[in-house]
């Protein structure tokens, strides 16, 4: 039996570094050497407290990016630089029919409900190894970047679907890794202003780095309505777009939009911290739209992928960090503190 490293979840904090069997190609099946994985928001959240769908002892991570290493699969040849979308949708579901792909009634996912990518090797079975959901990168493309491309997927789907576009002005609430894409793809589709608000000050600072956002506020120790009313004509901005887990933000926003704004709210709430209170007449009169989004479809994917192989999105830019696999703890440390965007883990290192 051929043996691999990977972080195995055991259980609510309670995961390391293991020597587990080697997944098999089979027939329809890629079996993919995993070259970076990123650390996500929702994979701290599983080490931490666990997840409804995955049963211990069991392999997350479903941020991917790789080589080929054999294919059994029509599709693919070994040696091939791979991206994978985790997200395996059916295509014949009541949501898939409708286009709805991100409500898929059947959907896989990788590292939730197959063996994810906190592994040297993963193998895909053959539902996902096609190219609608692993993407061939070109030759000469930092592979360590790409992992970004999956948060970039829900950003630009969620995107898409409030129609940020050209001469818009944004308000984004929170500059943590999804807030600082949400400003680089809003200004990738051409908004005219970003605006970000953000009360940890070290946050924004480096939320300064990022060359997409022009104008940082600090709500602690700023007037933020006044700084909205200020570079807006006392209008409101077009979109504003909550990447925070806080519910009474959600509830501001809506008196931050102009007339027929949108509203979309990104980041989830805490479970048992859910409910708002939403001034309804001020929706009602001033027709704002309200929307919730977080997911994409594999459209949107390969979407927000070509803003990163193209160059539109500067993505390397977001990864602040790159450990080995082992150092998955640490890793988390780095995103909780707010000292880390984005933390890559190599396998190979
Ligand atoms: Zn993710
Ligand atoms: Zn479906």
């Amino acid at each position: 039996m051929e043996k691999m490293k990977a972080i195995v979840f055991r259980g609510p904090n309670d995961f390391s570094l293991e020597e587990v069997e080697k997944p098999k190609c089979n027939d329809e099946e890629i079996l993919v050497k995993v070259e970076a994985c990123g650390l996500c928001g929702s994979d701290i959240r599983t080490f931490g407290s666990g997840h409804n769908k995955v049963t211990p002892p069991f392999i997350i991570g479903h941020e991917g990016v790789g080589i080929v290493e054999e294919s059994k699969s029509k599709y693919f040849k070994a040696g091939e630089r791979v991206m994978i979308n985790p997200g395996i949708t059916c295509k014949k579901c009541f949501y898939c029919k409708k286009d709805i792909e991100s409500q898929c009634e059947n959907m896989i996912v990788v590292g939730t409900t197959i063996p994810g990518i906190y592994a040297q090797y993963i193998s895909l079975p053959k539902e996902a190894a096609n190219p609608t959901f692993v993407h061939k990168l070109p030759d000469d493309i930092d592979l360590d970047m790409m992992p970004v491309a999956e948060a970039l997927a829900s950003v630009y789907s969620t995107q898409d679907n409030v129609g940020v576009g050209d001469g818009d002005t944004v308000l984004i609430i929170g500059a943590g890794p999804l807030g600082n894409l949400h400003s680089a793809m809003a200004k990738a589709r051409g908004a005219k202003k970003v605006i970000i608000s953000e009360m940890h000050q070290n946050r924004l600072d480096m939320a300064k780095k990022f060359d997409t956002t022009d104008v940082f506020v600090n709500p602690s120790t700023e007037d933020l309505t006044k700084v909205i009313m200020e570079h807006t004509d006392g209008r409101g901005v077009d979109v504003a777009i909550t990447a925070c887990p806080v519910g009474e933000v959600q509830a501001e926003v809506t008196h931050l939009v102009r007339s027929r704004g949108k509203v979309l709210l990104f980041g989830g709430l805490p479970k048992d911290n859910c409910m708002v209170t939403f001034d309804s007449n001020l929706l009602h009169y001033k027709e704002i739209e309200v929307i919730g989004g977080f997911s994409y479809s594999s459209d949107c994917f390969k979407a927000a992928l070509d803003y990163i192989v193209k160059g539109k999105v500067d993505a390397k830019k977001f990864v602040t960090h790159k450990l080995p696999l082992k150092d998955v703890k640490k890793g988390i440390e780095l995103v909780k503190t707010g000292e880390a965007i984005k933390v890559i883990l190599k396998p190979w290192m």
